[in-house]
C-alpha cells in the first residue's frame, strides 16, 4: 500500500471517523499531485512546536473551527494526516524532533530520564554547521537548555520567569506571548543573516489551561480549547512577523505538536501514562519552498520524520555517517511518491513501568490497524473506531500476531542498545520538585515489573498525581506538617517511589525530625541510587542524628554509585574537613573538579586546604587556577594573595589584593591585607591609608589598629 500528497482539500473538512474511513480507501493508491512542482529548497526553517496540542482540535484534522492560523498555514502547504509522537511527553518528544531517533536510541524515555542527549548531531549542530544563526525559544522548565537541548543554538532562550511564590503550576512555565516577543525580537536582530534557524515552544496549551482574555470567556467551559485558540493566534502573529521581516516566502514553517491530551478519554485526565490517539495523534504541518500547496500526507509519519524532512527541504545534506532513524518525507511534500502508508510507527509509554513499577506500554501503528503490547494486548482499526473504543485483538488473531512479530524485532533492537533502565533520578532536586509540580509524577525508578496493566491502575496513577501535586505546593508554602501527611497517605496507600520518600523527608527535614528525615532520604537512595539530593539530604540528617563518621560513611556509598556527582564530592571534602582529615578532604575537591570546570570557590577552598597542609606549590596552583576560571571572585583572589605573601612572595600578593578590592572595595580584609603587603615591604606611607580604610569599613577590627600603631612614627608625614 502506499499513499501520496493529495491535493484534495475538502476531504479533510469531513468528520474524523468519515475521514480516516476514507482515507484508508485513498491511501491504497499514489495520488500524483495535481499541480506543478514547488521550487527549489528553503533558505530559513522555522520550527515550531505547540506543547499538547491534539490533532483533533486542528480545523484541518477534524473541522472544528478553531485553529484558523493554522488551517491556512495547511492549506498553504500541507499537512501530514496521521502523524504521530513517539512517546506522549514533552521532553523525549522533543529530543525525536531535534535529533531524528527514537526514544530508546535516544536513552530518554520520560520526563526525568538522565539530561545528556547523545552524541549523535542534532537538527541545529547540523544547520549551524551549514552556516545558519540558530536561535530557540521555549517556555516549559522540562525544555531546559541543559543536557544537550541547547547544542547547536547560537542563542537558547530558556529564561523562565523565577519561581516568585509557592505556586509552582504557574511559575514552570512562560507565556506564549512573552516567549514569541523575544523570538521575534531575535529575529529582528538577524536581519540580512544569510539562513536563519528559529524553534519557537509554546506551552499553551499544556495544563494548568488557563487562557488570557478574550479566550478565557471565549471559551469559559472548554479551557483547554480556549489554550489551543490561543496559541493558534500567536503562530498567526509569528507568521506575520516573518511576512513583515521579509522571511516568510523564503522560510521553511514547521508547525508540529509534542503529543496530545488525554482530556478524559480513556480516563486519562493529562497525557503521558496511556498510548491512545488522544495523546499520541499529533498535528504536523509545513509550508514554505519545496512544498505543494493543499498537500496532504495520507501516510504513517511520525515525528522522527522531521529532522531528515527539514534538512532536505532546506537542500542541507546530512553528515557524513548520520542515519537518523525517521524517513525524508521530502519527496511527498514536493509532489512526488510518498513513503508507504503500511510503514510502521513505533511508540511507547515506559512511565507506568519506570516510575511506578507496572508494566510499560508498546505501540505498533500499520496502515490503520494499532497494536497495543500490554499484559492485556489491544488492537484497534483506527479507520472504522478512530476513539479506540472496541479491542478485536480476540476477533484478529493472526493481524495481531504479525504486529506483535514487527514490534517483537523492534524491542529486540531496542535490548540490543540496551538502554530501558537508563531512566530516573539524575535531575537536581529543584528541577524535579518543579517537575513533580507539572504533574510529571515518578514513581520507583528500579525496571522490575510487577506485571499489573496499567489500565488497572489509572484510578492509582491519578491518586498518586493529585497527592504528589497538593503534597510539593504544602512543601513550596513550608506547610511541612501538611506536605507530610499528604506523602505519608501515599505511601501508606501502597504508592511508593523515590520521589515520594525524598519529599516526605524533606517535610521531616523542614519540621526538624531529623531522625525521620534520614529514614526516608536512605529509602530514596536506595530507590533510585543516581538520586545523588538524597544521598545528600542523608547524611546531612544523619550527621545531625550520628554524627559526621555516619554521615561521611553515607556520602562515600552514594559516591561509589555517583562517581561523577560533584555535590558529593564537595559534600565528602566538607566532612571530612569536619573530622580533621585533611587530605581526605584534598582528595574530594580534587575529585570535584572536572565535574564542576568552572567553579572558582571548589578551587579557591582546596587552595586553602593545601595552604594549611603545607603544599605551598600545589595550593598555589589551586588559587590561581581559581581566578582564572572567574576573574571577578574576589575571595578567591584574596586567599592567593595570602598565600603569596605568606611565603614571601610579597610584591605579587600586593597585586592579589589589589585585584580583590577592585572586585570588592568594602571588604575589610582586602584592604587590610593590602596594607600589610605595602608594610611588609618597607612602604608605609602607602600602607598607611589602607589601614585608615580598614578602620573606616570596620572600626572595631583590632589587627588594623595594631598595625597603625607599628608604623614607624618617623616616616609619617612623608
Ligand atoms: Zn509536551
Amino acid at each position: 500500500m502506499t499513499g501520496g500528497v493529495r491535493s484534495m482539500w475538502p476531504l479533510a473538512r469531513r468528520s474524523t471517523r468519515a475521514l480516516a474511513g476514507a482515507l484508508l480507501a485513498a491511501a491504497c493508491v499514489i495520488t500524483a499531485c495535481s499541480r506543478p512542482r514547488a521550487p527549489a529548497s528553503a533558505r530559513h526553517l522555522v520550527l515550531v512546536t505547540i506543547d499538547t496540542l491534539r490533532a483533533d482540535r486542528v480545523g484541518v484534522y477534524s473541522g472544528v473551527d478553531l485553529t484558523p492560523h493554522l488551517d491556512r498555514i495547511a492549506r498553504d502547504g500541507a499537512y501530514a494526516a496521521h502523524a504521530m509522537t513517539h512517546v506522549p511527553l514533552t521532553r523525549p518528544s522533543h529530543a525525536t524532533i531535534l535529533s531524528g531517533l527514537l526514544p530508546w536510541e535516544l536513552g530518554l524515555r520520560d520526563n526525568l530520564s538522565p539530561a545528556e542527549l547523545p552524541s549523535s548531531p542534532l537538527l541545529a549542530e547540523i544547520l549551524k554547521r551549514a552556516g545558519f544563526r540558530t536561535g530557540a525559544f521555549v517556555s516549559s522548565i522540562v525544555l531546559a537548555g541543559r543536557g544537550g537541548f541547547g547544542r547547536g543554538f547560537d542563542r537558547y532562550d530558556d529564561d523562565l520567569p523565577q519561581s516568585a511564590g509557592a505556586d509552582l503550576l504557574s511559575t514552570s512555565q512562560r507565556a506564549g506571548a512573552d516567549t514569541l516577543r523575544a523570538a521575534v525580537g531575535w529575529l529582528e536582530s538577524q536581519r540580512g543573516a544569510d539562513r536563519i534557524c528559529l524553534w519557537l515552544h509554546l506551552y499553551e496549551p499544556h495544563d494548568p489551561y488557563e487562557p488570557p482574555e478574550p479566550y478565557k470567556s471565549r471559551y469559559r467551559d472548554r479551557p483547554y480549547d480556549g489554550e489551543v485558540a490561543y496559541a493558534d493566534t500567536l503562530v498567526g502573529q509569528l507568521d506575520d512577523a516573518l511576512d513583515r521581516l521579509g522571511l516568510k516566502s523564503q522560510t521553511l514553517l514547521v508547525v508540529a505538536s509534542d503529543h496530545g491530551e488525554g482530556l478524559g478519554e480513556h480516563q486519562e485526565t493529562l497525557h503521558g501514562f496511556f498510548v491512545y490517539q488522544t495523546t499520541l495523534a499529533v498535528a504536523l504541518m509545513l509550508r514554505g519552498p519545496g512544498v505543494v500547496r493543499g498537500g496532504r500526507i495520507d501516510a504513517n509519519v511520525g515525528l522522527v520524520d522531521v529532522l531528515p524532512t527539514a534538512l532536505d527541504l532546506l537542500g542541507v545534506p546530512r553528515p557524513i555517517g548520520f542515519q537518523p532513524s525517521g524517513n525524508s518525507l521530502a519527496n511527498a511534500l514536493r509532489g512526488g511518491p510518498a513513503p508507504t502508508a503500511d510503514s510502521p510507527q513505533y511508540a511507547e509509554s515506559l512511565v507506568p513501568l519506570l516510575h511506578f513499577g507496572w508494566s510499560d506500554l508498546r505501540v505498533l501503528r500499520r496502515g490503520s490497524w494499532k497494536y497495543v503490547l500490554a499484559p492485556r494486548p489491544e488492537l484497534y482499526d483506527l479507520s472504522s473506531d478512530p476513539s479506540e473504543q472496541h479491542n478485536v485483538v480476540d476477533e484478529q488473531p493472526v493481524r495481531a500476531a504479525a504486529l506483535r512479530g514487527t514490534l517483537a524485532k523492534l524491542l529486540d533492537a531496542e535490548r540490543r542498545a540496551g538502554t530501558t533502565s537508563n531512566a530516573g533520578g539524575t535531575l537536581p532536586v529543584d528541577l524535579l520538585q518543579r517537575l513533580g509540580a507539572l504533574g510529571y509524577v515518578a514513581g520507583d525508578a528500579s525496571v522490575s515489573s510487577t506485571g499489573a496493566d496499567p489500565k488497572d491502575k489509572i484510578a492509582d496513577f491519578r491518586r498518586a498525581n493529585d497527592g504528589m501535586r497538593r503534597g510539593i505546593l504544602a512543601l513550596n508554602q513550608r506547610d511541612y506538617a501538611s506536605a507530610a501527611r499528604v506523602f505519608e497517605e501515599l505511601i501508606n496507600s501502597g504508592i511508593e517511589s523515590f520521589e515520594v520518600h525524598l519529599y516526605l523527608a524533606r517535610a521531616f527535614a523542614g519540621m526538624n525530625r531529623a531522625d525521620r528525615a534520614a529514614a526516608h532520604f536512605e529509602q530514596a537512595a536506595r530507590r533510585a541510587p543516581l538520586l545523588e539530593d538524597a544521598w545528600a539530604g542523608w547524611a546531612e540528617a544523619s550527621l545531625a542524628t550520628d554524627g559526621p563518621e555516619s554521615a561521611i560513611a553515607i556520602v562515600r556509598e552514594g559516591r561509589t554509585k555517583n562517581p561523577r556527582s560533584p555535590q558529593l564530592a564537595v559534600l565528602d571534602a566538607d566532612m571530612s574537613l569536619r573530622l580533621h582529615k585533611p587530605d581526605d578532604a584534598v582528595a574530594a575537591f580534587e575529585a570535584a573538579l572536572p565535574l564542576l570546570p568552572r567553579d572558582a570557590s571548589i578551587r579557591q577552598r582546596l587552595g586553602e586546604v593545601q595552604r594549611d597542609l603545607g603544599h605551598i606549590d600545589a595550593a598555589l596552583v589551586s588559587l590561581r587556577d581559581a581566578v582564572a576560571v572567574d576573574p571577578s571572585n574576589a575571595p578567591a583572589w584574596n586567599a592567593l594573595g595570602m598565600t603569596l605573601g605568606g611565603n614571601g612572595h610579597l610584591d605579587e600578593a600586593e597585586k592579589a589584593f589589589r585585584e580583590a578590592i577592585a572586585r570588592d572595595a568594602t571588604n575589610h580584609r582586602y584592604v587590610f591585607n593590602l596594607g600589610l603587603a605595602l608594610a611588609r615591604q618597607g612602604r608605609s606611607r602607602e600602607a598607611r591609608p589602607y589601614f585608615e580604610k580598614t578602620l573606616q569599613l570596620a572600626p572595631d577590627f583590632a589587627p588594623a589598629r595594631e598595625e597603625l600603631q607599628k608604623l614607624p612614627m618617623d616616616r609619617r608625614g612623608q
